[in-house]
């Protein structure tokens, strides 16, 4: 029997953790098993293709809010090109609803609901025994002779029992390698899946300084942390991070989510040690309006998580990453502008507006209906509008979002977005919303630009601004010149000297 373990990740630089933690949990099963990753951009023809043509007797799909529409059609095309495939679907997106899921997509054999390494791996073994005693794996879902049968959920994983996933495949050193030293959030955020399991599962420390070996040997770019919430355990969180920072190869960086809050003197001290571009940080802010983080179960205190991120930032060598979410409860127009205000004033290197998803198992989609939410009915379930924002105010965050993507986390406008900030008498927010306003007037959302005629918009919007603001254009012109200089490469800023401003 051959079996396939197969994704399709939303780009090709992402790689899939999860189903190398299978592959590698399935020991005794290994040579039966392949795995093959696509991505969300790939043609149909193609994957169907390469599924097709290996003629596996299973194929197991890792489905996650990203792919699951496209994975959906992907395994009914299947199905209907080889009736005898068998087909297994697992991963969040399937974990909840097992069973009118499985009434709906008749093409599917066997859901495994919840974390997948044991049930995987007993359900391979017995499958490639020839005579699968189904009854017996727990956690599986599946279908006999149209019948759907349930088994009791698999218990929690003894976290450490899972092998270091990578020493069993090939090192795919050109994509970012995707780590977890703990499973399991201490924090109970109502719109987080993360939430439901509040008991966090360490790695012990020696395992997990094994682990970093590997990626710190094999010189890898970019090594991302999975881990919920990196810094809830501070000692622990302190004693990994000094250990890369003792172990530097000078090239390998390493990415983590921490609480804002919870970054101490000590912390900042050993970080201060850390070559220039080792960390990455990503912090969720999401709000800073009291109501709204109390709502959605956020024990956050925005004053003390802007001083930390002010003393990160201080350091100069660390990349910081915030987030916010436009649609949680009791956020309007109004206080998301605060927010969005707030949490721009800290300069991160990334803003990252994202919009709230009522996914499928977080607590939050409970509370629709106490909040008014309407969502997109399919996967990434995101919100159309709620009782606090229409969904033409959602619309024209959008807009915006467009508009930061382009030419704040871009990267390459640095000083003519400091001056905006300082001259226009706008906050960041009314900034952004004015220039986004002014972009899709103009149409220029029909199509995408090169990052020259981001420059030439720019300037076109300093033109239109210039009629309240004398004299603006020549000063905005001078500074997008030595932002463009700084950040194009040499022939193409003689190129764009050759043609001019003038956009065609
Ligand atoms: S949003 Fe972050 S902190 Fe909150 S439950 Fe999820 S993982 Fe934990």
């Amino acid at each position: 029997m051959k079996l396939l373990l197969t994704t399709l990740n939303s780009k090709y630089v992402h790689s899939n953790l999860a189903l190398k933690y299978l592959y590698a949990s399935a020991e005794s099963s290994r040579r039966n098993i392949d795995i093959q990753e696509f991505t969300i951009n790939n043609d149909d023809d193609y994957i169907l293709t390469e599924l097709l043509r290996k003629d596996y007797d299973l194929i197991c799909f890792s489905c996650y809010i990203w792919n699951v529409e496209k994975t959906l059609y992907l395994a009914e095309t299947l199905k209907k090109a080889k009736p005898d495939q068998k087909i297994l679907f697992g991963g969040p997106e399937v974990s909840y609803d097992v069973v009118p899921f499985m009434g709906q997509h008749k093409f599917v054999d066997f859901v495994i609901s919840g974390e997948g390494e044991g049930p995987f791996s007993e359900f391979a073994e017995s499958m490639i025994s020839g005579t699968p005693e189904l009854e017996r794996i727990r956690g599986l879902t599946y279908r006999i002779d149209g019948k759907i049968f349930v088994n009791p959920p698999a218990p929690p994983l003894v976290f450490e029992s899972v092998p270091f996933p990578y020493l069993s495949l090939v090192c795919e050193d050109d994509k970012v390698m995707y780590y977890e030293s703990s499973r399991g959030c201490p924090f109970q955020c109502s719109y987080c899946l993360s939430s439901i399991e509040r008991k966090v599962r360490t790695l012990p420390m020696e395992r997990v300084r094994s682990d970093l070996s590997y990626f710190i040997y094999k010189q890898v770019k970019q090594v991302k942390f999975i881990d919920r919430t990196f810094n809830w355990d501070r000692r622990r969180c302190a004693e990994i991070l000094q250990y890369l920072i003792l172990s530097d190869n000078g090239v390998t960086n390493f990415h983590f989510e921490l609480c804002g809050d919870l970054v101490d003197e000590e912390l900042i001290r050993l970080l201060a040690q850390a070559r220039p571009g080792l960390f990455q940080f990503e912090i969720g802010v999401q709000s800073t309006h009291e109501k709204t983080l109390a709502a959605c179960n956020r024990n956050s205190n925005f004053p003390r998580l802007a001083e930390n991120v002010k003393r990160l930032k201080a350091l100069g060598n660390i990349h910081l990453h915030l987030d916010l979410i436009a649609g949680l409860p009791y956020e309007d127009y109004a206080s998301f502008r605060s927010s969005f205000n707030d949490v721009y004033q800290l300069k991160a290197h990334q803003l990252q507006l994202g919009f709230l998803k009522l996914i499928k198992g977080a607590p939050i989609r409970e509370q629709a209906e106490e909040h008014g939410y309407i969502y997109r009915s399919k996967a990434p379930y995101e919100i159309i509008s709620n009782n606090y924002m229409t969904a033409l105010d959602l619309v024209r965050l959008k807009k915006m979002e467009n508009l930061l993507d382009l030419y704040y986390n871009r990267g390459g406008f640095r000083r003519t977005l400091d001056f905006c900030m300082d001259s226009l008498e706008l906050a960041p927010f009314d900034f952004y919303e004015e220039f986004a306003d002014y972009y899709y007037l103009k149409g220029f959302q029909h199509k995408s630009h090169k990052k020259e005629d981001l420059y030439r918009i720019f300037l076109l919007y300093a033109g239109w601004k210039e009629r309240f603001i004398p004299d603006i254009k020549n000063t905005m012109q001078e500074l997008l010149t030595l932002d463009m200089k700084e950040t194009l490469n040499p022939d193409a800023v003689k190129k764009f000297e050759r043609k001019g401003w003038e956009i065609l």
